[in-house]
């Protein structure tokens, strides 16, 4: 007999009362569709051989609820960034400030003056809803912003350089990640790159030596995600665009991350500030939104008025536009920046970053006898460690902190190896997944980034899940192992990699 054909109809499974009552909160549409896949899925079980007898309908029903759970939650979900990179590209870069989120929902909520002069009633330009702050901020004469800072070097690149030969040291020709390089990206703008000096020391002489006829601008690159130390020479901004400027040819600072404020009154390492590279003389200065500067994605081009004019009028200006949604955020987080009597505690990003170690110790101390009593098999210690700002920003420095680390009990390496696997993997399935950073035998969650009562309390409370999925996770993976001997349990363990693999790329803090 033919065991498939005695599941339920559609209708049955429809009709139990548990999934009838689903209705209400999840609409008749995808309740089917959830009894539809589980339907679907427990037929193509029973039909493997030696497969189980066939469910009875209270548990079909269960099924379809764990389905439907699953149907309804998006794909792009808050997350608890417990991995020590404070602006981790993986995770969405900066938390944007309150301010910003009150603007953006204003402008998706209703029609805003985008493009629409309201002193004239005629046809503005979007950039001038964050042009004069941006000059403000940075003493430039004008800027304009673009979708991200990839975008404003290959625009900035394109209409300044484009069939010309772009002169930058051969100490800077970076990869932050992804695709962008610097040689691919002078490529794709139309720039022919001439390197110029050498890895650890180039010399204002050579690029004297190298500028010339066929040169259309000086580029320099703020290696972000990497340092040069040792026998190492590179030339101060005020000198190259001196040569620049005596040929009549502009000079281009990609300065990456890009501070606000002065970070060393922070009690944080230094970082180059766009008004700095003005100061030094660059025609054109570009950076991002969402690093340092803690707002929306976004590419900021600030520079002289006749090169900005040259690039918003570059077809590529139009193709990388802004949307209303990052202007609004992006303005109101200048404003902070402008305005605010203290900015590193409006934006996020500045107060994670400047978080004292004791308030993080403060935070683990608290939250310590809560997950110490969660797991029999594990154990949870409160210790040091060092978060990194992330992103490529400030590679070389390491911000002291504090972190839960969880351990196995157990003797056996390969036993505690594959707990911390469990584990990790059932903190991703809680409902707000926790992402933390596995190394030297212990699961890490860096309390950096978990700060205010609010979060605290939201992390605690979903913990209270994790037993649950920690057993049935351990439970899966056991029977994962005892499905191995023909090959079947390798399938099912390798869905787990992936994921780490993106926490493991991430905390280099390379990524773009
Ligand atoms: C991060 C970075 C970029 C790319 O900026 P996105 O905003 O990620 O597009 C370009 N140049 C430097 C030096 C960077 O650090």
């Amino acid at each position: 007999m033919d065991v498939r054909r005695s599941l339920p109809a559609v209708d049955a499974l429809l009709a139990h009362p548990h999934v009838r009552e689903a209705r209400g909160s999840y609409g008749q549409r995808l309740v089917r569709r959830a009894v539809r896949q589980t339907l679907d899925e427990t037929r193509r079980m029973l039909a493997q051989p030696a497969a189980p007898a066939s469910p009875d309908l209270d548990s079909l029903a269960t099924r379809v609820l764990s389905r439907l759970a699953e149907l309804a939650r998006p794909a792009s979900r808050a997350v608890f960034n417990l991995t020590g990179t404070v602006i981790h590209t993986n995770l969405g870069r900066s938390p944007l400030a309150e301010a910003a989120i009150e603007a953006m929902t204003q402008a998706a909520r209703h029609p805003v003056a985008l493009e629409y002069d309201l002193d004239s009633g005629g046809r503005g330009d979007r950039d001038r809803l964050v042009e004069g702050l941006l000059c403000e901020l940075t003493g430039a004469e004008a800027a304009t912003v673009v979708n991200n800072n990839a975008g404003a070097v290959l625009l900035a690149l394109g209409a300044l350089g484009a069939g010309r030969e772009a002169l930058i040291s051969r100490g800077e020709l970076i990869e932050i990640g992804g695709a962008f390089r610097m040689p691919d990206i002078m490529a794709a703008a139309g720039c022919r790159l001439r390197e110029v000096g050498a890895t650890n020391r180039t010399h204002a002489r050579d690029f004297e030596g190298a500028v010339g006829e066929h040169t259309g601008l000086i580029v320099k690159a703020h290696t972000s995600n990497y340092a040069i130390t040792g026998f190492t020479c590179s030339v101060p901004e005020t000198r190259l665009a001196e040569i620049a400027h005596a040929h009549g040819i502009p000079f281009l600072v990609d300065l990456g991350s890009g501070a606000l404020v002065d970070f060393t009154a922070l009690g944080l390492p230094y970082e180059a500030q766009p008004g700095d590279a003005i100061g030094a003389g660059a025609d054109v200065v570009t950076f991002s939104g969402d690093k340092l500067l803690g707002g929306p994605q976004a590419g900021i081009i600030v520079g002289r008025r006749e090169a900005i004019a040259r690039i918003k009028r570059h077809p590529l200006k139009r193709a990388l536009r802004l949307d209303k949604l990052t202007l609004a955020a992006l303005e109101a987080t200048l404003r902070l920046y402008r305005d605010s009597d203290a900015p590193q505690r409006d934006i996020p990003t500045l107060a994670l970053l400047a978080r004292s170690e004791d308030a993080i110790a403060a935070t683990g101390e608290r939250l310590l006898p809560h997950v110490q009593r969660l797991l029999p098999d594990i154990e949870v210690t409160l210790e040091p460690c060092l978060s990194q700002l992330g992103s490529g920003s400030l590679p070389v420095d390491r911000l002291p902190s504090r972190a839960l680390a969880w351990r196995p009990k157990d003797s056996q390496r390969r036993l505690r190896e594959r707990r911390l696997r469990r584990l990790e993997a059932a903190l991703r399935d809680l409902p707000r997944p926790v992402i933390g950073r596995l190394s030297e035998g212990a699961l890490r969650l860096d309390l950096r980034c978990l700060s205010g009562a609010d979060e605290e309390a939201a992390f605690l409370d979903q913990l209270k899940a994790l037993p649950r999925r920690y057993a049935t996770s351990e439970a899966s993976h056991r029977a994962d192992e005892e499905a191995s001997a023909p090959g079947i349990g390798r399938e099912s363990r390798r869905t787990d990699e992936p994921a780490r693999a993106v926490a493991a790329s991430d905390t280099s803090g390379g990524a773009p």
